[in-house]
């Protein structure tokens, strides 16, 4: 009996550093798993940030006639549904009609390229602008002829020549061939369609 009394001490030391030890191993693994995790976290947050990155598209739209591909035509009706006013959509993509007088016309006061709403293509300059009196915007001539698309349109039992983006295929107006010299033609566009970008002078 008298030897277990200092028995009992050193068994007890040899179970606290058998604890310490378990403890630490324990916590140097708890460390590895909290270091395996922040690896995890951060490969799964710089893939999240990749997924992210096809929002930035909207920003690429000012680049203008650089890029000029197909992909434009190929988005979906779910896209252009998020990235366009429900007004824009109508006239866009339903090629619906603005109300006329429904967009303060400047008539060619303020100089700057009006660009597609939808893909920010270069369609018209301020230069060829003028006051038709129609209540929409009206234009001489595109900025380039290849920016803008015509295609006959017959609907309203009448026979027009519709006016389309290059890019991105959506409806702008109709051209007439009632315009002022030196064309002749009135290029009679939705204010919907067209974003004017003030900074880039024509
Ligand atoms: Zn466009």
């Amino acid at each position: 009996m008298t030897d277990q009394a200092p028995g009992r001490p050193s068994a007890a030391r040899a179970e606290a550093v058998r604890g310490w030890g378990q403890g630490w191993r324990g916590a140097r693994r708890a460390g590895r798993i909290a270091v395996i995790l922040c690896l995890l976290m951060s490969a799964c947050a710089s893939q999240s940030s990749q997924a992210e990155e096809p929002l930035t598209q909207p920003i690429q739209k000012t680049q203008g006639s650089t890029a000029m591909t197909d992909d434009w035509k190929t988005k979906s009706d779910a896209y252009w549904r998020e990235h366009l006013t429900p007004q824009q959509y109508h006239v866009l993509r339903e090629k619906g009609t603005d109300r006329p007088f429904s967009a303060p016309d400047d008539h060619g006061t303020v100089k700057g390229v009006y660009r597609c709403s939808g893909c920010g293509l270069e369609l018209f300059s301020s230069q060829t602008k003028f006051d038709s009196g129609s209540g929409w915007p009206s234009f001489g001539a595109p900025i380039a002829p290849d920016h803008v698309t015509e295609h006959v349109d017959n609907s309203s039992f009448m026979t027009r020549t519709e006016l389309l983006c290059q890019r991105c295929g959506g409806h702008l107006g109709h051209v007439f061939n009632d315009g002022p010299a030196p064309t002749g033609q009135r290029y009679c566009i939705n204010a919907s369609s067209l974003d004017l970008d003030s900074k880039e002078a024509p």
